[in-house]
């Protein structure tokens, strides 16, 4: 924490960063649950605006990219239009996971969503502040989370702070996440604290919570879940056709922090989907690999990440580790859960001697 030298700059509709093809903006999907229309629309205007895809992101947000700078109005208007936008003090804050695969939680995302745009106080958050909503599984508390409720049933749960709990009511759920958000902000000490972790085990932030070790359902892998599909997105790169096969098969898709997407109802889709390239089964390689954008979109490496990632695919199908495939030692987009990364790679042998398989 030390070496950061002030408040965090993630981007977002309405503070785009710049990267070496363009600008980049993020918009925040509070749970990840939207309808495929909003997508389809949200595509068409990456496509009209910038490169035609969409990149999920390691937080469950959807990025923009090769954008004009400055961002023409008009594609700040058609975001907006689309309810992407509901708060321009709150967008970088609306952090906020959910499990997959947990329909009912959905009433408690948007009540979270809507307190949290609702006080003026809390747009003060930093952007890589992460709520997480879980269900008795444990589901999405693999990631790095700040602030968490899972939900046991019965109209109770647990708040999750860090290494500790305190059992409430749901009804008292949203309350109290808002109540430990306010006291990190009070208790951070200055904008180099982005998050939870940050602080001392002794911050108040903790106060009359008791020690609970967080048990954490491991993240979804591409394939049927009953009647449910998980897509795996290469690299999480969503391209126009994709998104249009899901428009034309779905009314639903839940954006994951795993660069999936979850079609309620769509087990039936696999073998269209995987015809489009998408990932629906647990063995596909494109369920070991990972990448940050790397070369030539981003200004500190030279290393062409995407398309090492892409050549090992051709040698990672099976079990093993996941390897994620960066340009420097910042590692954007490192998976939270286990995995090799494998940090400037001159060659695709490299990559694969990471995974353990020999070229
Ligand atoms: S890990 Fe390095 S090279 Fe890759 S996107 Fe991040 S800053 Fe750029």
């Amino acid at each position: 924490m030390t070496e950061r030298d002030g408040a965090d700059r993630c981007p977002g509709v309405l503070r785009p960063f710049i990267a070496d093809d363009g600008a980049i903006i993020r918009v925040r999907v509070p749970g990840g649950r939207m309808s495929v229309a909003t997508l389809a629309a949200l595509s068409a205007v990456a496509a009209e605006f910038g490169a035609p895809l969409l990149q999920l992101t390691s937080r469950g947000n959807i990025q923009l990219r090769a954008l004009p700078d400055p961002l023409p109005s008009t594609l700040v208007d058609k975001i907006a239009a689309l309810g992407l936008l509901p708060s321009p003090t709150h967008e970088r804050v609306r952090n906020i996971l959910a499990a997959p695969l947990a329909p009912h939680l959905a009433p408690l995302v948007a009540e979270l969503d809507a307190a949290l745009v609702a006080a003026p106080d809390l747009s003060a958050l930093p952007g890589r502040f992460l709520w997480a909503i879980s269900d008795a599984t444990g589901a999405v508390l693999t990631q790095p989370w700040d602030v968490a409720y899972q939900d046991l049933g019965d109209d109770h749960g647990r708040v999750l702070v860090g290494g500790y709990a305190l059992d409430v009511s749901r009804a008292d759920a949203v309350p109290t996440l808002l109540e430990r958000a306010r006291l990190f902000l009070a208790h951070r000490g200055g904008e180099r604290a982005w998050n939870v972790r940050d602080l001392p085990a002794d911050s108040p932030v903790f106060a009359g919570m008791t020690p609970y070790a967080v048990s954490a359902a491991p993240p979804l892998r591409p394939g049927p879940v009953g009647a449910d599909l998980v897509v795996g997105v290469p690299l999480g790169m969503l391209r126009t056709a994709q998104v249009a096969a899901l428009a034309s098969a779905s009314d639903e898709v839940v954006v994951t922090p795993w660069r999936s997407v979850v079609v309620p109802g769509g087990a039936y889709l696999a073998p269209m989907l995987r015809g489009l390239g998408l990932a629906v089964d647990p063995d596909s390689p494109w369920a070991r690999v990972s990448a940050c954008v790397g070369a030539p979109f981003c200004r500190r490496t030279t290393t062409r990440t995407l398309d090492l990632a892409t050549a090992a695919t051709k040698s990672l199908a099976g079990p093993g580790p996941l390897v994620h495939v960066v340009g420097c030692d910042r590692r954007c987009g490192e998976p939270s859960t286990e995995h090799v990364s494998v940090v400037e790679p001159s060659s695709v042998d490299q990559v694969l001697a990471a995974a353990g398989v020999s070229a």
